[in-house]
């Protein structure tokens, strides 16, 4: 692909060792996001050249989380193995040019000279023993097959790049040392297949984490040394935990899958990470993936690491969930509550229920999965009661005979609707002589095993008399049972 012919074509280059992280779903954001402001491409290349470690099933789930996120890439995915051929050819076009030299060091002898570099305070670094053998000398100890992998030698001078984001860099190549290119068994490395695959897929810009800071010295090196032009380069600062160390498990889900799973919505999450590291330069907050095209660009990216807010995700979650109607939430809501067994996929729950569960629910959750969590008792009968509520609600004199005599006139009323039950319920405590609260907690207790929930008479009326009438006979035998 001729680079001059497009302004701007990013990648986001994950290895399949994992599912996609929160950290690598902001970098494809923030490529994804550069890419369609400057109306450029944004492409997908797997780096599954690590066979032990790379998984065609972890691909898959980055590919399903990317797809998920709604952060569709160009074209077909590149898998960085198919172009192993290519990646070894560069590198022998580099060896007849003598920028690269087969190293015959074995592994011990590296590791006591970095034993011994330690030991003395120092850095290791590869002290260039195999760059001064004689032609000569190589092709005798190639003959007797004796391993060795292809280093690249490393110019004297500095490397100097303006990094999207940090600014002007320099480095002296002093600090670097020979680094690998080809293993002894002949596979390229990443430094290599990442310059070579980005040449070829006609990358402009390099956008991506800071742990790969280290590696565009070298990487610049190559490109220099292949005569290619280089892209750009912006480095996004990390992402920590509360506790300021770098965001990790130990923190809790970092995978987007898990996010997924927990009940997040794709454009909550998009949102959330958008503003984690970047700004708007206003007080805007919920913005479109839209939006968030229109306002974004590198320079906004803050230079320090951000700090993962869970709360302000739930928050921001809360906001999105909020919007969207009972209709549009209905398909994803009722696989849910198939996935938790809540229903069940033949018995055709009627819709109508569902809309006006989900109607009640929806201000009180701020994840999807809370309309099985906190709202199973609108398809199971409570199988215990908060023991909090029960106290409270449940631990006096003449609850009993209160709540049998509500289901005796509950058992005879007609009409099941909002109207009828809340009308008969209030004179029914005018009778009694009592505040009609005293009815409506410990009815919801009995409905609901705790003691909040939505508005009771809507919830009711929803639930239907029968089931009403059984929960509140099981609750007189309990209470009846916790006064012996
Ligand atoms: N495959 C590398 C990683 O997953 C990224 C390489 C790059 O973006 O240059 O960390």
């Amino acid at each position: 692909m001729p680079k001059s012919s497009i302004a701007v074509r990013v990648r986001f280059a994950p290895s399949p060792t994992g599912y996609l992280h929160i950290g690598g779903a902001r970098t494809v954001l923030y490529n994804f996001l550069f890419a369609h402001k400057n109306r450029g491409e944004f492409l997908l290349r797997i780096e599954d050249t690590d066979q032990e470690r790379s998984s065609h099933e972890m691909s898959e789930a980055i590919l399903r989380s990317l797809n998920w996120l709604g952060l569709v890439w160009k074209g077909s995915p590149v898998y960085q193995s198919a172009n192993r051929m290519r990646h070894l050819d560069i590198c022998s076009q580099l060896l007849e040019k003598k920028m690269v030299y087969p190293c015959f060091c074995s592994q011990e002898l590296l590791g006591e000279k970095r034993a011994m570099a330690e030991q003395s305070g120092q850095g290791f670094m590869y002290d260039r023993t195999c760059l001064g053998l004689s032609e000569a000398d190589i092709r005798a100890r190639m003959e007797q097959k004796e391993p060795y992998v292809l280093r690249f030698r490393v110019p004297d001078g500095s490397v100097r790049f303006h990094d999207l984001i940090r600014g002007d860099m320099e480095i002296n190549t002093s600090e670097i040392d020979d680094f690998v290119l080809q293993r002894s068994d002949g596979s390229p490395v990443y430094q290599l297949a990442v310059v070579v695959d980005d040449h070829d897929m006609g990358i402009t810009h390099v956008i991506r984490g800071d742990d790969h800071l280290s590696n565009t010295p070298k990487q610049i090196l190559i490109y220099q040394a292949l005569g290619w032009e280089c892209p750009e380069f912006g480095h996004i600062p990390m992402i920590l935990g509360p506790d300021k160390k770098r965001l990790s498990k130990r923190h809790g889900a970092t995978s987007v899958e898990a996010y997924q799973e927990a009940g997040f919505l794709p454009e909550a999450l998009v949102n959330f990470l958008a503003l984690l590291g970047w700004a708007p330069g206003n007080d805007e907050e919920i913005m479109s993936l839209q939006t968030l095209i229109e306002r974004f660009s590198l320079d906004r990216v803050s230079k320090s690491a951000s700090v993962f807010d869970s709360d302000k995700l739930l928050w921001m979650n809360a906001q999105y969930l909020h919007q969207l109607s009972p209709e549009q939430l209905l398909p994803q809501i009722r696989t849910l509550l198939v996935d938790r067994k809540l229903i069940t996929e033949d018995v055709k729950i009627d819709s109508a229920y569902l809309t006006r569960f989900i109607e009640l629910m929806l201000t009180r959750v701020k994840l999807i999965s809370e309309f099985a969590d906190a709202g199973r008792y609108f398809f199971e009968d409570p199988t215990e009661f908060e023991s909090e509520a029960v106290q409270k609600h449940w631990a006096k004199e003449g609850v009993s005979e209160r709540l049998r005599l509500i289901e005796e006139k509950f058992s005879a009323l007609d009409a099941w609707d909002e109207p009828s039950i809340e009308t008969l319920l209030r004179s029914c405590a005018v009778e009694l002589n009592i505040g009609a609260g005293k009815f409506i907690h410990s009815i919801r207790v009995a409905l609901t095993g705790q003691a909040a929930s939505p508005g009771l008479f809507e919830m009711m009326a929803l639930m239907g008399k029968e089931t009403v009438i059984r929960r509140l006979q099981t609750a007189i035998l309990f209470i009846d049972k916790l006064a012996q």
